[in-house]
């Protein structure tokens, strides 16, 4: 029986046996892993970002895949954990990945990991903006999937949860291009709430025992929190897991995107969720305030106010600004950067302000977390 929209329990530690209580605990009051019959097929869309070692706190836990992996198996399921990180979807590199985030881990106890590197072209008529894209194709062999992603700010996004997870399921290699394609914030919310609904994960699990906070999603600060939360509806698990980052639906452009849709409640208050979340907030999480200029963009009517949101959106909207004693010159950024913004002068990038599309992929790929997202002191001082 399903009794709560959102269930969190507190989990302090990565220790096996502390995680596979947390895990059985948060599953429970949503009908568990019930829809698992024995022979099935289930993948687990893991958020493995990058060659992130666990302790970055970039990257789903391993020890929170082992937990999920065995409760399957002993369902009977057939479980295979995969992602498609940023740069290449091929054997060698997500192989690399694999290597660095721990999960081969989940080979010892019967799970798989993805090898198949094949993509597809899907076509959406559901959706309102991705209607069609290249898709990594295993994600098609399984049954069902579940999304387990990890709490974490982002330089976009301002959160990454378990609806942006799930942009995962675009290949590494042409990831860039879609944030060229939709370089409007809001686009690109609902280009990431289309593939959420398209892959419909029939469980979102999030790894919040330690997240992220600062430069993230790849280069912020590990912070305990100390939740695994988990919810059959991945924009109801982010709206509580944002919430207890200090995080409302309107900061965060896939939760206003889900709203508006409604896929969401105004409020993290209009749903049940097994405790009072407010107890588990944390008031100084370092946040990045990176997503006033929605507002801008989307709700002044008519040409002169687009036109009015533009002129108003670009002079609030955060920068990617690099830090030259951290850099190492390595153009890392200028390969990545879809809009082809950087270019390297003296071994240090420069950014052209008038070309950048504000996606922040430089920021989350520079290796030394040299690049960070800086917000204008006008926003500042508008959002006090
Ligand atoms: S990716 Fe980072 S370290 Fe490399 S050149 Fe760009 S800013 Fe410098
Ligand atoms: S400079 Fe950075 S934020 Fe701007 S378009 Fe290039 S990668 Fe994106």
């Amino acid at each position: 029986m399903i009794f709560a929209d959102v269930v969190i329990v507190p989990c302090e530690d990565y220790l096996q046996e502390h995680v596979d209580e947390a895990l059985a605990k948060v599953l429970e009051p949503i009908g568990g892993l019930s829809f698992v019959k024995p022979g099935m097929k289930v993948a687990i869309k893991a958020n493995l970002v990058s060659f992130m070692k666990p302790q970055s706190a970039a990257t789903t836990h391993p020890a929170l895949l082992c937990s999920l992996v065995k409760m399957l198996i002993n369902l009977g399921a057939e479980v295979t954990v995969g992602d498609s990180p940023g740069g290449l979807y091929n054997k060698l590199f997500v192989g690399k990945v694999y290597s660095a985030t721990g999960v081969y881990a989940v080979e010892e106890l019967g799970g798989k990991l993805n090898w198949n590197f094949e993509q597809s072209e899907e076509h959406n008529d559901n959706a309102l903006i991705a209607k069609d894209f290249l898709y990594t194709a295993y994600l098609k062999d399984f049954d069902a999937v579940i999304d387990f992603c990890k709490l974490k700010t982002h330089g976009m996004m301002a959160y990454s949860g378990a609806a942006k997870n799930l942009f995962g399921v675009i290949p590494g290699t042409v990831k860039p291009e879609y944030h060229f394609r939709y370089p409007n914030v809001m686009d690109f919310a609902n280009m990431i709430v289309d593939l959420d609904e398209f892959v419909k994960p029939v469980l979102s699990i999030i790894d919040g025992v330690v997240g992220m906070e600062g430069n993230g999603p790849t280069m912020g600060t590990p912070r305990q929190i100390g939740i695994i939360g988990a919810s059959l509806s991945p924009h109801k698990l982010d709206l509580a897991a944002a919430y207890i980052i200090g995080l409302r639906r309107e900061n965060v452009p896939t939760l206003q995107a889900a709203y508006e849709r409604g896929l969401i409640p105004a409020s993290v208050k209009d749903m049940s969720i097994n405790v009072d979340i407010d107890n588990f907030v944390i008031e100084d999480f370092k946040r990045i305030e990176n997503y006033n200029s929605i507002i801008f963009k989307n709700e002044l009517p008519g040409v002169l106010g687009k036109a009015f949101g533009g002129i108003v959106n670009k002079a609030l909207c955060s920068v990617p600004v690099v830090s030259n004693a951290t850099c190492i010159g390595c153009a890392k950024c200028e390969q990545i950067c879809p809009a082809k913004a950087i270019h390297l002068r003296n071994n240090r990038p420069k950014i052209d302000r008038s070309q950048c599309i504000h996606c922040f992929c430089c920021q989350e790929f520079c290796p030394k977390g040299a690049l960070s997202v800086k917000r204008p002191i006008i926003a500042r001082i508008l959002n006090k």
